[in-house]
């Protein structure tokens, strides 16, 4: 059976995205069958994937929104094998509110997906960057989260309203919710500032910290507007063996 693994964090810009893309496509290059779901508005996970927003003509809008009933027809190929998507739509900004009047609005997502759950190895969702309706649809739906954490002084602020969200999910929507690792990002091992904070983020969260440190990598960051993840746009860069290793070890968690 797959695995459904959900990459959330409220903090914008801890790198949620990077990890959603750039894990998906170096799992695809294990050989294993991934989709993303984009779950936020600003639709960057599609937009890293080479997708044209503006021709669109269907998103995971028209699924949680729209009525349409039939996930497997919103569904994209990317310029990587194996690794599909769900492209998302600047209209998801209104689901919040759309949303509250449906029942069950909660598990929206995870009914729209049920008849491909099975057709995948790993399900990654790119989570908004807040705890509203569209995250608790992506919590709802994850067997698992993954916690991209950006390894600055600031680092464990808003941890605890993450951790107690996902608890709530937990207890009130989703048993099998686990946290299967927390990811520290963008670290810059030549600042003391982000040692301090590593060393601080791996005292208070244990074995839940992976092994594989995501470092600050010009790579990462220039691959999105080239439409490719990193294991197509700079195959040896840190940040392509970065996330292989990250891989290798959430295949083994
Ligand atoms: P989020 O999805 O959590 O808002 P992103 O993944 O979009 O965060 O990352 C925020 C910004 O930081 C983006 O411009 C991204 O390209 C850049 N970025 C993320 N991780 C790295 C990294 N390891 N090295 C360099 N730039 C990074
Ligand atoms: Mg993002």
């Amino acid at each position: 059976m797959g695995r459904t693994i959900a990459l959330a964090n409220q903090k914008g810009g801890c790198g949620k995205t990077t990890t959603c893309v750039n894990l998906g496509a170096s799992l695809s290059s294990e050989g294993y069958s991934v989709l993303i779901i984009d779950l936020d508005p600003q639709a960057n996970a599609t937009i890293h994937l080479g997708i044209d927003i503006h021709k669109l003509t269907n998103s995971i809008y028209d699924i949680l929104i729209g009525g349409q009933t039939n996930i497997s027809s919103i569904i994209l190929n990317t310029p990587v094998k194996r690794l599909k998507i769900t492209p998302s739509h600047i209209n998801l900004s209104g689901a919040e509110i759309e949303l509250v009047n449906t029942i069950g609005r909660e598990r929206v997502l995870k009914e729209a997906i049920l008849p491909i759950k099975d057709n995948y190895d790993y399900i990654l969702i790119d989570c908004p960057p807040s705890l509203g309706l569209l995250t608790l649809n992506g919590l709802t739906t994850a067997d698992e989260v993954i916690i991209p954490l950006q390894t600055e002084f600031f680092a464990l602020e808003g941890m605890d309203k993450l951790l107690k969200t996902i608890q709530i999910v937990k207890e009130k929507l989703n048993h099998n919710l686990k946290i299967t690792a927390i990811v520290p990002t963008l670290f810059s091992k030549n600042t003391r500032l982000a040692q301090e904070a590593l060393k601080k983020i791996a005292v208070h969260f244990k074995d839940k910290i992976t092994g594989t440190v995501i470092r600050r990598n010009i790579k990462l960051a220039e691959a999105p507007s080239h439409g490719l993840p990193i294991t197509l746009y700079a195959p040896s860069s840190y940040g392509a063996v970065d996330y292989k290793r990250l891989a290798l070890e959430v295949i083994k968690r």
